[in-house]
């Protein structure tokens, strides 16, 4: 192919842009489960699952304490690791 020659190939790389890939990325393609499943996945993965602490600094809610447990602030750490 010449250098000049029009490519629709290049032509979307080029406006697609580079990006990293996410490591994450084998957990959400192709994944079997339910999309809300897939979708409570993402959102845990980016960090935006409304959680208690979340919802409590932006001032919706003001009793953080997790429901589960009762002893300590509900976060994403204590939430899925703890
Ligand atoms: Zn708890």
């Amino acid at each position: 192919m010449e250098a000049d020659e029009f490519s629709i190939k290049e032509m979307y790389k080029e406006l697609r842009g580079e990006y990293n890939k996410v490591s994450w990325k084998i957990l959400t393609c192709n994944n079997q489960g339910r999309p809300t499943w897939i979708f409570a996945l993402y959102l845990e993965i980016q960090r935006k699952l409304y959680t208690k602490d979340r919802l409590g600094n932006w001032g919706i809610i003001t009793d953080v304490t997790c429901y589960l447990c009762s002893t300590t602030p509900e976060t994403h750490q204590h939430l899925f690791f703890e």
